[in-house]
């Protein structure tokens, strides 16, 4: 495909496709049905607009929350694309907006809510229109087993086939029954031409640690990153208020964010998230679908998550502008427990309840991870990888130790005490603590009773948490958490396995690696101040900051300095559109004085017209009172010189009529010699 990449370029300001995009965009074009799943941050959106722009007729894109929509919207329409949102957010004056674009011709992306699909009329309209490709974003929210499930998308399938065009589904949700029930619901179980893109974010920084004083531990994350856009994922309601409040103690801008506050509340909530820089989100799993913030810079888990997919994906909305961006995820026996209760009380059937365990244990596994974290959580995705030199365990190897022992030892107070306790209790007996209550029981009689005294009972602490993290032991519904074991345990009993542990995994997180800086001391105040400016640009605008630009730009502009509009438009992120409007304000910034360029020179920046675009200034310049400097000052419009250079006029005649008799008199040979040598 050829024509892709020059659009990528001049309206996105991109230098190319990342990986995984080229093919999905060269397939959608061609009028396939496509299967994209990409890691967020992969940059699906660009997968769908570009073939929009390729093709004839009006996209629909189908998303599913409003916010979510406006905010692309307008992202495109910054860069000089005309897209539209029907939704109920809309004024009239916006509905009307987009209806005059329809009728004009000029509209090629319709974003629409899926409730809209509910209505029939909805589909003749589509019809009429000229759709001629349908894009779904969130593709799982047609699934009744993720937590995001829309029944509204379950009409997607119905209007496919109305109007029988090409649809093309996205999604970062990874798991097979996902991808199967996409396939059977939005494609009649027809296969489409499906895309696995890597599931790796190597800006990501993996971290996990260890449940110590869980406020401490993420105050002093959240003091190390102060002024960078943060997300703490909390396991309850109450805990997300807490937290905030002792975050805004700290002297950090936060807020909390659960399903239980008015939505006027929680839209107040995203509005900022989106705009301001550094604000700190304390929220429960609720806060996700909602925000399309590309510079999330960290997101710390004060809980643990419920499974190793749900974690992927809360992570993963950190750093999806590519740039350096970190995680933190705490855990504890208690969340264990908290996590192995619900599944177990939870309503859905056996099979279901067996697979969510099973997925709650490969979280479990990265947590207690002896070597590379992305290794663990790739190789979950079914990807090999190398050791990342990006995750905790790769900055500072574990300490392990053989703890077959140890783990026989426990395992065997649990057999003698007949599967009826938790840790506690059973720390207390091997650390031979004759408590009241292993007294009663008679618990110091037993032959297990201390003979765990060679570690104190932190370790046991460990010992134990590493146990149910490897699921050699579950915590049982009905006994109040009472500790029972599962198969493995009873190899590692018999003596037939042996079993590897860290050693005590708590640590604090000042012992963490200082924060990765996103740029250098030198370039940080320069970033400020583009940043600020950009805040301005957006408030004025009231779009969210990234809309302007994102983050990455903003550090590529501080790092590389550009000194005018062309070197300017060879930033990343910087197309046509957001040069002409943002270019000169932000250069202004960076070079301390205002540059003005003649507008139709502007529009040539970055581009190789520019050049020949001022080599033909300076001809003219030079012929201004002809060859021997004494006749009438003569010149050309911006504009004419400006088509000469975009059309790289080098024949005589067409050079001739574009200057008029006059001017080519005097300009037509200089300028053709000028022309030809740029050749
Ligand atoms: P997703 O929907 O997959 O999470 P987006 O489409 O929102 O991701 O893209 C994430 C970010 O990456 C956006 O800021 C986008 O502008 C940027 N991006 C996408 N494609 C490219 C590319 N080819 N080069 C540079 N940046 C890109
Ligand atoms: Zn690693």
């Amino acid at each position: 495909m050829t024509t892709a990449l020059p659009l990528l370029r001049d309206i996105f300001g991109y230098e190319g496709f990342r990986p995984g995009q080229g093919e999905i965009v060269d397939a959608v074009t061609a009028g396939e049905n496509v299967l994209a799943i990409m890691p967020t941050g992969g940059g699906k959106s660009l997968c769908f607009q570009i073939p929009a722009l390729l093709r004839d007729g009006i996209t629909v894109v189908i998303s599913p929350l409003i916010a979510l929509m406006r905010d692309q919207v307008r992202a495109l329409q910054q860069v000089g694309v005309n897209a539209g949102a029907l939704t109920s957010a809309n004024t009239d004056e916006e509905t009307a907006a987009v209806w005059d674009a329809i009728e004009a011709g000029e509209l090629k992306l319709l974003y629409m809510a899926p409730e809209r699909l509910a209505s029939t009329a909805t589909t003749e309209t589509l019809r009429r229109i000229g759709v001629n490709l349908i894009a779904v974003d969130e593709a799982h929210c047609v699934s009744q087993w993720g937590h995001d499930f829309r029944p509204d998308y379950l009409r997607i399938g119905a209007l496919r086939r109305a109007l029988n065009v090409p649809l093309a589904a996205f999604t970062a949700t990874a798991d097979q029954e996902t991808q199967a029930e996409i396939i059977e619901k939005l494609f009649d179980a027809e296969t489409p031409r499906s895309f696995l893109r890597g599931f790796d974010r190597p800006n990501i920084h993996l971290a996990f640690a260890a449940k110590d004083n869980p406020r401490r531990q993420i105050l002093e994350f959240a003091q190390a990153r102060k002024g960078q856009s943060g997300i703490v994922y909390c396991g309850s309601r109450a805990k997300t208020e807490g937290l905030a409040a002792a975050l805004r103690d700290s002297g950090h801008s936060a807020c909390h964010y659960h399903a239980a506050m008015d939505p006027d509340e929680r839209r107040l909530v995203e509005t900022r998230f989106a705009r301001e820089d550094g604000l700190i989100v304390v929220a429960t799993v609720a806060f996700g679908m909602g925000i399309d913030k590309p510079d999330i810079r960290w997101v710390a888990h004060a809980d643990l998550s419920k499974s190793i997919e749900s974690y992927y994906q809360e992570i993963g909305r950190a750093g999806r502008d590519g740039a350096p961006a970190e995680t933190l995820t705490l855990y504890g026996p208690e969340d264990i427990r908290l996590r192995r209760t619900q599944i177990d009380e939870g309503l859905a059937p056996a099979d279901r309840r067996a697979a969510d365990h099973a997925r709650l244990n490969a979280l479990l596994g990265l947590a207690e991870a002896l070597k590379c974290r992305r290794q663990v959580l790739l190789a979950y995705f079914g990807e090999d990888a190398e050791e990342c030199g990006n995750c905790d365990l790769c900055n500072t190897p574990v300490d392990t130790f053989d703890g077959t022992t140890a783990v026989r030892k426990a395992l065997s107070a649990i057999l003698r005490t007949e599967e009826f306790y938790g840790s506690g209790h059973l720390i207390d007996i091997l650390t031979g603590n004759a408590t009241n209550r292993v007294k009663e029981k008679r618990h110091d009689d037993l032959s297990v009773f201390g003979c765990g005294k060679e570690y104190p009972k932190p370790q046991w602490q460990a010992i134990f948490r590493q146990m149910m993290g490897r699921d050699l032991v579950r915590p049982d519904p009905e006994r109040h958490g009472a500790l029972r074991m599962t198969e493995p345990a009873i190899a590692i009993l018999r003596g037939e396995n042996s079993i590897l542990l860290r050693k005590d995994t708590i640590r604090s997180a000042q012992r963490r690696p200082a924060v990765k800086m996103l740029i250098n001391e030198e370039d940080a105040p320069l970033l400020s101040a583009l940043k600020a400016k950009r805040r301005a640009l957006a408030e004025a605008q009231k779009v969210p900051a990234y809309v302007i630009f994102p983050d990455r730009t903003l550090i590529e502009m501080a790092e590389k300095r550009p000194n005018d509009l062309d070197d300017m438009a060879r930033i990343s992120g910087v197309g046509a559109k957001k040069l002409e409007r943002y270019g000169a304000a932000f250069l202004e910034v960076i070079t301390g004085e205002a540059k003005t360029l003649h507008p139709a020179r502007r529009k040539l920046a970055g581009r190789g017209s520019a050049e020949l675009y001022d080599a033909l200034l300076e001809v003219q310049a030079r012929l201004q009172h002809g060859e021997c400097g004494t006749l009438k000052p003569l010149s050309c419009s911006a504009a004419i010189l400006a088509k000469i250079a975009q059309l790289r006029t080098d024949d005589e005649s067409s050079l001739n009529r574009l200057l008029g008799e006059r001017r080519a008199e005097r300009f037509a040979r200089a300028f053709l010699d000028v022309l030809r040598g740029a050749g």
